[in-house]
């Protein structure tokens, strides 16, 4: 009943020599597996009390005649701070998910799946043709809707988010002899070169200094990141401060599929 995980590397030293490392990691893997487990409970409890916030700040809100600034200011604030909060545990609830749920996969239209995605963020946009979307490819790949469709929605609201209210944003999908590639590129204020190993870290922000504060958690990569580890993907961040930054995710070519019948994609 007790078993030991090791982790086991081999390290070569030229001349046919070779080092076997082998290192007890029982203990990080219990510790890893509490971590997981503590967010996951903390997260799922947290549900209940919000619902029952936001239904209250409901009703006072029905309830605010428009008499009193100080109510209808108040009600406001925290309106965004339980929407701040409710966002924060829906995104640690889906990163539990990408890391502890077992795979279930399947053929994904992903040029439908980027059309609605893309379609989605474009209503909210004061200027819709900010999103350019360029299917260079028609293929679709064996994977997870809700892991990919994730993924791809966090990189688009990170590129709109970081970049001016009217610069383009280019979604492309687009394929070369070893791999399926999805990218986001935008004209943004760019990362710099010792923050791009980093931002795929949990609660990882780059510190911002400038007039437009940008709302965020530090969670958005972490999810692309798990979202692609599931479909043996990497992602690819190029950046240039001041001009622009492009996130491409590389999925291998075994990866593409054909479809049996007609997928359907489910509602967001
Ligand atoms: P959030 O956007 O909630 O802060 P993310 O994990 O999505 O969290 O991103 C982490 C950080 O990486 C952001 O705070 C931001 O500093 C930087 N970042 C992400 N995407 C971009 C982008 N397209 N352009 C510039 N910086 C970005």
């Amino acid at each position: 009943n007790s078993q030991i995980t090791l982790a086991v590397r081999v390290v070569s030293y030229g001349a046919g020599l070779r080092l076997l490392l082998a290192q007890d990691v029982t203990q990080l893997k219990k510790m890893e597996r509490m971590r997981k487990d503590f967010v996951a409970n903390v997260s799922h409890e947290l549900r209940t009390p919000l619902t029952v916030l936001k239904g209250y700040l409901e009703t006072l809100q029905d309830m605010d005649d428009g008499e009193s600034s100080l109510l209808t200011n108040s009600v406001q604030q925290m309106q965004a701070q339980t929407e701040r909060m409710q966002n924060l545990v829906d995104d640690l609830l889906l990163l539990t998910r990408l890391e502890t749920q077992q795979r279930k996969t399947q053929c994904i239209n992903v040029p439908a799946l980027l059309t609605q995605i893309c379609k989605e963020h474009s209503v909210i946009l004061n200027n819709p043709e900010r999103i350019e979307l360029i299917l260079g490819a028609q293929v679709h790949i064996v994977g997870e809707e809700l892991a990919l469709r994730s993924a791809f929605s966090n990189l688009l609201s990170n590129a709109l988010k970081y970049s001016p209210d009217d610069a383009p944003v280019k979604v492309r999908w687009y394929q070369n002899a070893e791999a399926v590639i999805m990218s986001v590129e935008d004209n943004g204020e760019g990362i710099a070169a010792a923050d791009i190993p980093r931002v795929s870290e949990r609660f990882y922000r780059v510190e911002i200094k400038r007039s437009k504060k940008v709302q965020g958690i530090g969670l958005g990569l972490a999810i692309v990141k798990h979202a692609l580890m599931r479909h043996d993907a990497r992602l690819v961040i190029t950046s240039d401060v001041g001009k622009g930054s492009c996130f491409s995710c590389y999925f291998p070519i075994s990866q593409v599929c054909t479809p049996k019948t007609n997928t359907v994609l489910t509602e967001p």
